[in-house]
């Protein structure tokens, strides 16, 4: 396992829930998030896993409960969920970089157009994310010109260069060839044990086993379990549990 956690939190869910009309995808959800944590959350399909991580920077809005991410609550003030949003980064399955822009412009786009920063210094940073994630030789390349792996890792260079505070990532491998998985895996255990503080929805459960300190498993809009990996795979308590791990592993 990689290295303990601080014992501040930064974000706290409280009692939330979550309806698409009248659909009750999250069911009274809580989870404390503190600085540095890893925190891996698998489930099966449908279980409101995307919906919970889009709920912590406000892609989706909730209905009951509260979200505090670095002290502050998201509500409906703008502000705030500007605020909160430009503290978490986001990896999504299919990637989403833009296609007409080149890796380079891809990372500068937020460091120029939201926090005013000189070109020069942005596409310096992003070079320097670029050499972290191991793709720096593919800077002027179209995304379309790169492989799944090669731009997913360009994605998370890309949120790394807004310098977020924690960093959610929703199913990031689970879109590649397999030869590709490992690549991706790999950048994001480096960050781990960095201390990046991470919320990774993810059924890699080697990832898991190496670098979370606590594993959730979720199903229909509910936690059902949550542990050390140690215990989460060797000691499954519930038997919804137990079938999904049977599943996958
Ligand atoms: P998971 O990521 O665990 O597969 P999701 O959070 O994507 O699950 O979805 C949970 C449930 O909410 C699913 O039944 C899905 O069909 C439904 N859902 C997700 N997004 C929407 C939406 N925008 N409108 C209506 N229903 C949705
Ligand atoms: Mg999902």
């Amino acid at each position: 396992m990689v290295k303990a956690y601080d014992e501040d939190v930064i974000v706290e869910i409280v009692d939330l829930h979550k309806w698409f009309g009248n659909f009750h995808v999250l069911k009274g959800i809580n989870l404390k998030v503190h600085r540095k944590e890893i925190i891996v959350i698998c489930g099966p399909s449908g279980s409101g896993k995307s919906t919970l991580i889009r709920c912590i920077n406000r892609l989706e809005t909730h209905q009951k409960g509260k979200i505090i991410v670095d002290g502050i609550e998201l509500t409906d003030n703008v502000k705030n969920i500007e605020k909160i949003r430009s503290e978490v980064g986001m990896v999504f399955q299919h990637f989403n970089l833009f296609p007409h822009l080149t890796v380079l412009e891809n990372l500068t786009l937020g460091p120029i157009w939201v926090r005013k920063m000189p070109r020069k210094q942005a596409e310096e940073i992003a070079m320097h994310f670029l050499e972290k994630v191991h793709i720096a030789d593919q800077a002027h390349k179209y995304p379309g010109q790169l492989s799944g792996g090669q731009q997913q890792r360009v994605a998370i260079a890309r949120s790394l260069c807004m310098s977020p505070k924690i960093m959610l990532f929703d199913e990031p491998t689970s879109a590649l060839d397999p030869e590709m998985i490992k690549e991706v895996l790999d950048v994001m255990v480096e960050l781990a044990e960095e201390g990046m503080t991470m919320i990774v929805v993810t059924h890699e459960m080697g990832f898991a086993k190496k670098v979370a300190h606590r594993v959730m498993f979720m199903d229909e809009g509910v936690i059902v379990e949550s542990n050390t990996p140690e215990e989460f795979f060797s000691n499954p308590r519930h038997e919804r549990t137990k079938l999904f791990l049977s599943q996958i592993l």
